[in-house]
């Protein structure tokens, strides 16, 4: 049987590209889920029009009828669950529990929008002046480009895109090119659930060739991936004046103090690390442990990490599945010789061998390292952890913020005057205590300081800010 051809979806119509790649299952490199049949520049242009010609239509209907197309698709997302689940863990390797949970959330995220363009996000109130009244009210931005990166192939275009649709802008959706099925699912829902055609298109297409155009001529581009395609797209927004919100990297530490519950920390660890094979953003990646538990710790890690099963993420008992593609295989891999060659003892990392050819490799800990290693200072994106031994819980706070790339930040400890000071003098957007880095909700804002993101933040209460821009209205009733 020939695999399913995904092709790009223009003004509501099925429109194929001009090459075709294959989409590859990473936890068993001979399963091809899907040939993607890839968009040219021209046919991103195609996308950008149909969603400027359609944004009439959708910024002018109620709040009501927007409310009720993220409502259906919401159901349509949780009712599917399972399906989408595995055909999620199939396309990007995540474990089935990890995939169906992501699905779930992606259903929660089209609620929670259809539940908050109902709210007021405005104001009314009196001039300083006499007799004036002023009101302030949020409009739509206008055509919106959602570039979206492959680890969670549903929750991040359904958190960019459901309030992007809420706010009533229309939407040109780039996913990254690993994930397209997942990503074309999410479009087919959302479009059935009653879009009107061209209010959200999607362009499957390689970055460097659809994203220059998609980047250019649209009012606002909500970005999620690497620090410097993040960066491009914001020096090739100077001209356009286009609204840009970014979410780059994360180097997120985990800091384990004497005082903390040791299987506490180890569940963090393995958990906050591990989960999803390491590939969040919001990953942690460095452990620092204070002296007089980092023994204990490294010891209780290494055991857990020994009885951690790796294999196809839809085999159940799965702990995690493998890893993306083969160069994020070898960028992992080059990251454990690079800390070894600084000194690092290095546990685990190796390849595991399956039934199926994928690309496998054990949760791999970097003992004995120091803040200032490489590895500690670039973003890995595997699972690989590295630990950092401190003599003081005031040592572990200056090693938990010597990054740049500030998403969140997490402490285990048991003393509540430690727990209090960290979250006040954490430098990252996000600070965890007694749970993993790793693990957010929908409702509050979600975003990291430093090179981590730019722009205002994403989810929850805080959307409104970047897919809506504001008027201030003043009115005087005229002459009494
Ligand atoms: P990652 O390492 O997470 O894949 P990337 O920044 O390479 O991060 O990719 C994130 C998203 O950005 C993907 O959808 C990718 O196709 C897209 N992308 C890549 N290059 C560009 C570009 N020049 N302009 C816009 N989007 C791009």
């Amino acid at each position: 049987m020939s695999a399913r051809l995904l092709t790009s979806v223009i003004a509501g119509r099925a429109v194929p590209g001009v090459e075709e790649r294959p989409n590859i299952n990473p936890s068993d490199v001979s399963d091809v889920l899907a040939e993607t049949s890839a968009a040219d520049a021209a046919m991103a242009q195609w996308a950008i029009d149909a969603a400027r010609e359609a944004l009439p239509v959708w910024s002018q209907t109620t709040p009501w009828e927007r409310s009720v197309v993220l409502d259906r698709a919401g159901s349509e997302v949780m009712a599917r669950a399972d399906e989408l689940g595995d055909l999620l863990a199939r396309e990007e390797g995540k474990t089935l529990p990890e995939a169906r949970g992501e699905v779930i959330r992606a259903g929660q995220i089209l609620k929670y929008f259809a539940g908050a363009v109902l709210q007021p996000h405005g104001l009314a109130l009196d001039s300083v002046r006499p007799g004036i009244e002023i009101t302030v009210t949020r409009e739509p931005v206008g055509v919106v480009s959602v570039i979206t990166p492959w680890n969670f192939p549903i929750a991040i275009p359904a958190w960019k895109i459901a309030p992007a649709l809420a706010f009533g802008n229309t939407v040109v959706f780039k996913p990254a090119e690993l994930v397209p099925a997942s990503a074309w699912e999410l479009v087919d829902i959302l479009n059935r659930a009653g879009l009107p055609p061209g209010a959200l298109n999607l362009v499957l297409g390689r970055g460097s060739v659809v994203g220059p155009v998609l980047t250019t001529g649209v009012d606002a581009i909500t970005f999620t991936g690497s620090v410097s395609t993040g960066r491009g797209i914001l020096q090739a927004t100077v001209d356009s004046g286009a609204k840009v919100q970014l979410e780059l990297g994360g180097k997120n530490p985990l800091v384990v103090t004497d005082d903390a519950d040791l299987s506490v920390a180890v569940e963090c660890a393995m958990q906050g690390g591990f989960g999803s094979t390491g590939q969040r953003c919001t990953a942690s990646s460095i452990l620092v442990a204070t002296a007089g538990i980092h023994d204990a710790f490294v010891e209780a890690m290494q055991a857990r990490m020994s009885a951690w099963t790796v294999g196809d993420a839809r085999s159940a008992g799965v702990d995690m599945g493998p890893v993306v593609d083969p160069s994020q295989l070898a960028q992992d891999e080059d990251y454990l010789a690079v800390a070894r060659e600084q000194g690092a003892q290095v546990v685990g990392g190796h390849r595991v061998e399956s039934a199926a050819a994928g690309h496998f490799l054990a949760p791999a800990l970097a003992i004995g390292t120091a803040i200032t290693d490489r590895i500690n200072v670039e973003e890995v994106f595997g699972p690989v952890m590295s630990v950092v031994r401190v003599d003081s819980y005031d040592e572990a706070l200056a090693a938990a913020n010597a990054s740049t790339m500030n998403l969140s930040a997490g402490i285990c400890t048991t003393d509540l005057a430690e727990a209090a000071h960290f979250r006040r003098h954490s430098k990252a957007g996000m600070v965890m205590v007694n749970l993993p880095t790793a693990g957010v909700d929908f409702h509050v804002p979600f975003g990291g300081r430093g090179e981590s993101s730019h722009g205002p933040r994403e989810q929850g209460t805080a959307a409104v800010e970047f897919f809506t821009t504001s008027k201030t209205s003043y009115t005087h009733p005229g002459q009494p």
